[in-house]
């Protein structure tokens, strides 16, 4: 059983392991409620920026985290209608240099699996499986998660992990459902030798159209490609993964270039996502409760941020609690404080990208293809400083 002087964490994705990690880097010991049967990902591919890698060598699993990444060469911005290139930006020595560390996709089970596999090797981590947290209540000392199963779990502050339909937010914030943005992602993974020759490329590649766009990118050491291709439809219902038609996916696609179009023809066992987010909020926390990642700020995928937000989260809160843990509740606001501004500047710029480079059209096209292809090297590291430069943790 665990102790009442443990964090209670809500949820096992990313964001619940990487919490439970960073605690444990600073000699506290957590419980992970997590509501699933087992701990694992859905979903293929993620990409990991340098600031991802920041949080992985804070939270101690750098070298897990490194061996199942792809080492893209460049991130490619593709004109989706006349199928030319825009812009290229390499992600090698001087990308690394600048930012300290690489830019990679990695496969999400691939990823997880590590964060598990670090868990269960600290002796500071205690997983817990089929428990999902309905409500917590609290005094002044502790709090305690109330499951699904009627089991009640008490210790000295709980952190909402719990993802975009979170039972924490529910109840700290109650702000209902979140915001179904009218984009839908198709998923699939390619073996390599199904993909079209002449797009083998070892890159993070974004092919923008209107309303529209397509990115692909190679995992497990190049021998499958993650297909991730989503148009804005107006879809109403917030979806997770239900499986789609090959036809489905096509009918959406049908005025991209043909040289990227054929990528849906070679794609298999086609499930869709109808994304979701919410506004941007200034306080996550109650008393001894907080949130953290997609439960704190989901947003949108377009800057491919969210679950880098989420490790962010965690390596600010362990430094939190490090620095205030005699007292969790002042420790938690310093958390808040700390993380809000950069996640809503991520969440509304998510939305930003999408409008005016993933999905616009006609003069608004023209002005993304005139701008983006003019800008340099230095030009593109100024642009993406503030974010893959990732947070620093004040003294
Ligand atoms: C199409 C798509 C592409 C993306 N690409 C990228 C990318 O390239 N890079 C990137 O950084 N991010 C990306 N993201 C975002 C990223 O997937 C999420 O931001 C990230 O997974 C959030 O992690 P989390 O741990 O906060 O939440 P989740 O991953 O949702 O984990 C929540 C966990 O909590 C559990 N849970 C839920 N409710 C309860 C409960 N009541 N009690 C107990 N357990 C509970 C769930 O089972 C789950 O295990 C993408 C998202 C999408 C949709």
């Amino acid at each position: 059983m665990p102790s009442q002087q443990q964090f209670l964490i809500a949820g096992g994705g990313l964001g619940g392991l990487a919490t439970a990690l960073g605690l444990a880097r600073k000699g506290y010991s957590s419980t992970v409620l997590e509501q699933s049967s087992r701990f694992g990902e859905i979903g293929a591919g993620i990409q990991m920026a340098p600031n991802a890698f920041k949080t992985f060598d804070h939270l101690g699993v750098g070298d897990r985290a490194r061996r199942g990444a792809v080492f893209v060469d460049e991130m490619v911005l593709m004109d989706a209608l006349s199928g030319e290139r825009i812009a290229a930006l390499s992600v090698g020595e001087r990308f690394r240099k600048r930012f300290g560390n690489p830019y990679a996709v990695v496969h999400r089970a691939d990823l997880h699996a590590s964060f598990v596999e670090a868990c269960r090797d600290s002796k500071r981590v205690d997983l817990q499986v089929d428990s999902q947290v309905v409500r917590y209540t609290q005094t002044e000392d502790v709090v305690t998660a109330h499951l699904r199963d009627g089991r009640q779990v008490t210790g000295i502050a709980l952190i909402g992990a719990d993802g975009l339909r979170s039972k924490v937010r529910q109840q700290l914030v109650d702000d209902g459902e979140p915001l179904v943005s009218g984009h839908t992602t198709f998923r699939s993974v390619i073996p390599t030798e199904k993909m079209p020759d002449d797009l083998r490329w070892n890159a993070a590649t974004l092919w923008a159209g209107p309303k529209c766009h397509l990115v692909h990118y190679p995992l497990k050491d190049g021998k499958v490609f993650n297909l991730v291709i989503t148009c804005h439809n107006d879809a109403k219902e917030a979806e997770n993964g239900k499986p789609v038609s090959r036809d489905e996916v096509r009918k959406h696609f049908m005025h991209v270039n043909a040289r990227v179009r054929q990528l849906i023809d070679h794609g298999e066992d086609w499930k869709y996502w109808v994304l979701c987010d919410r506004e941007p909020i200034q306080n996550w926390v109650e008393g001894r409760v907080a949130l953290l990642g997609d439960a704190a700020h989901p947003m949108l995928q377009y800057y491919a941020q969210g679950a880098c937000m989420a490790m962010e989260d965690a390596v600010f809160l362990s430094h939190a609690i490090e620095k205030h843990g005699d007292n969790i509740k002042q420790a938690l606001i310093y958390y808040n404080r700390g993380r809000a501004v950069r996640t809503a500047r991520v969440q509304m710029g998510s939305r930003l990208i999408g409008e005016y480079i993933y999905h616009p059209a006609g003069a608004k096209a023209d002005v993304r293809n005139a701008t983006m292809s003019a800008m340099s090297e230095e030009e593109y590291f100024a642009e993406f400083a503030w974010l893959y430069d990732g947070q620093d943790l004040p003294a």
